[in-house]
């Protein structure tokens, strides 16, 4: 493939013949993105064709032209600007495909861009509707690519597929009312031909659901709500009762805006095959309102992709009462156990707890505390289930207009917050993204009101150390041992990225994409963007040459959300860009 794009483009030269070899690509070379090409995705380092660099979502790149010896020589080959006026946080992943950059912008906006020069081949600006109902900045994380569309969900909850070649659009679905508070920020994976969605707006009372549609029409699948006692779908017909029936572990009518947001999207893996979601918080955020488990929110649930059916659930915060959304992704990896290989899975909790299940059946194998001072449970059980320690449950308001404030930590904005976390098979250790900080928080009576926040709560978050509030973490999933720790003043907000260069790439909102050693720790390389960088970074390889690219452009739910620590970080410059960086020719060369 990539000899016949050589020879195709080999021919023309220059600037001028750029819209020539978009059409010669389109005509000679550009592929359709098929099943096969997203469940190798992790393999093929010419593409990165799905969120997470494969359906597992590892975040683990083969490439290893870039490596400890050579990342210094590192340099920005081109930088693109989304433009406008509109910029606030950039937390997208690009895709990459036959010569052409994929990337979402703040505010429902996406660029086709050449992934040679940075030139812009077009974009899309989704026309939003002034009543939009974002929780967390404008932002957007990624869109999919199969058969020959573009597929990415916009802030009024549509779901938009445009054609990979033109960006016009052939298809538009609605996931949910915006007006009642539905949004949609997350990259839409595919399984099996489905583009597989969900929804925000966990803080509205919304009610979560996982959807799956013919990536090809947008045509409705399946569905399956979240939240206990909502009726799911199959084929236009009836598919059985979220667990069954309502109000087993709600009381009364809770239920019915219970929240359980499927804000973070999902991961496959295609071994067990199983779609794994996470759900966020129950609401509204006043636990009193709730006793009981209130399933199936702040949970891991394993979804069959033919049936949409719950297979298994694991809850990381029953009844939760901090705003601890279990939306964080789950991602599976094998590990030996003496001679027994285990079919795990990990994830890295905003309650600050690092847990690893069976992938297979939902057992919970092991957590450990992946954030200092825990304050809210004293460790996860041999059941899996929290060792609450009560006092630090705000307390009940029972009548009056304010409960008993106490401070937690985790901040409700988490331990690790959206920003994905990446598995290194060489390794063997997650790097996770994380925040040390905790919050004031206390209860107050709520209402449900359509499209009003539905909280019931108040919180100021604060910082709890006086040198950091970002920690970068090494963590053996097989022990719980914490290998290493990068530590940065501002709250980290980006994804990370292993390499098989022993290299391990995130951003910070000072502005800098950065390398670390694997292994160590070691800051081997960093490059200012200009910008906050709140993005997860790819590579990928052309011409035989590695690249590296990520988003920057600060925003995002920090400085909306954040209290003491917002003021912290009130003057980072806004931005909207993407990077793209390769090593020096000899600086290549001399790694071989
Ligand atoms: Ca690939
Ligand atoms: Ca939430």
């Amino acid at each position: 493939m990539r000899d016949k794009f050589k020879k195709s483009t080999g021919v023309l030269a220059g600037a001028v013949a750029t819209a020539l070899t978009m059409g010669m690509l389109s005509t000679t070379v550009a592929a359709k993105v098929t099943d096969k090409d997203i469940l190798n995705d992790q393999k093929t380092t010419n593409d990165v064709v799905s969120y997470g660099l494969g359906p597992r979502a590892q975040r683990y790149s083969p490439l290893d032209t870039v490596n400890k010896d050579t990342v210094t020589s590192l340099q920005p080959v081109w930088a693109f600007s989304f433009g406008g006026e509109k910029q606030r946080g950039q937390e997208s992943q690009p895709l990459v495909k036959d010569g052409v950059m994929y990337v979402t912008g703040s505010y429902s906006r996406i660029y086709a861009v050449d992934m040679r020069n940075g030139e812009e081949l077009w974009q899309y600006e989704a026309r939003l509707p002034d009543g939009i109902m974002p929780c967390c900045d404008v932002i957007n994380r990624g869109a999919a690519l199969y058969d020959d569309l573009v597929i990415f969900g916009t802030l009024d909850a549509k779901l938009v597929a445009l054609d990979a070649k033109t960006g016009k659009p052939r298809w538009k679905k609605t996931l949910g009312d915006y007006q009642a508070g539905y949004s949609n920020t997350a990259a839409p994976i595919i399984v099996k031909g489905m583009v597989i969605t969900g929804v925000s707006g966990g803080e509205f009372g919304i009610v979560g659901k996982v959807e799956a549609r013919d990536a090809k029409t947008g045509e409705l699948v399946w569905m399956r709500p979240t939240v206990e006692g909502h009726m799911g779908y199959l084929n236009g017909e009836e598919n059985g009762i979220t667990g069954g029936e309502a109000g087993k572990t709600w009381p009364g009518d809770m239920w019915k805006m219970g929240g359980a947001a499927t804000w973070l999207g999902g991961t496959y893996d295609p071994d067990v095959d199983l779609i794994f979601f996470g759900t966020g918080n129950p609401a509204p955020w006043n636990s009193h309102l709730r006793p009981g488990d209130n399933l199936f929110s702040a949970s891991r649930l394993a979804i069959d992709p033919d049936t949409g059916k719950i297979v298994w659930h694991y809850q990381t915060t029953p009844n939760d009462g901090w705003d601890f959304d279990g939306v964080n992704e789950l991602i599976a990896f094998d590990y030996k156990d003496g001679r027994k290989t285990v079919k795990a899975a990990a994830t890295a909790d905003r309650n600050g707890f690092f847990y690893v299940l069976n992938r297979e059946n939902g057992d919970f194998i092991r957590a450990v505390p992946f954030v200092e001072n825990i304050t809210w449970a004293k460790g996860i059980g041999d059941d899996g289930r929290p060792l609450w320690v009560p006092e630090n449950r705000p307390g009940n308001p029972d009548g009056k207009d304010k409960g008993e404030s106490v401070f937690a930590i985790p901040a409700f904005l988490g331990a690790k917050n959206w920003m994905p976390m990446a598995y290194s098979q060489d390794t063997g250790l997650f790097y996770v993204p994380s925040n040390e900080w905790g919050m004031d928080i206390w209860n107050e009576p709520i209402n449900y009101k359509k499209g009003a926040a539905y909280l019931g709560a108040g919180f100021t978050i604060k910082p709890i150390f006086e040198d950091h509030i970002g920690a970068l973490k090494a963590i053996d999933p097989k022990t719980g041992e914490i290998k290493w720790v990068y530590k940065n003043k501002a709250p980290l907000w980006g994804g990370v990225l292993a390499t098989a260069g022993g290299l391990v790439f995130t951003g910070n909102p000072e502005g800098y994409l950065m390398a670390f050693d694997a292994e160590t720790g070691e800051m081997l390389y960093k490059f200012n963007t200009g910008s906050g960088v709140v993005s997860s970074p790819i590579t990928w390889e052309m011409d035989g040459e590695q690249y590296v690219s990520i988003v920057s452009g600060w925003g995002g739910a920090v400085p909306l959300w954040g209290g003491d620590v917002a003021k912290e970080v009130k003057n980072f410059n806004q931005g909207g860009s993407v990077w793209t960086f390769k090593l020096p020719k000899s600086a290549a060369m001399a790694s071989r």
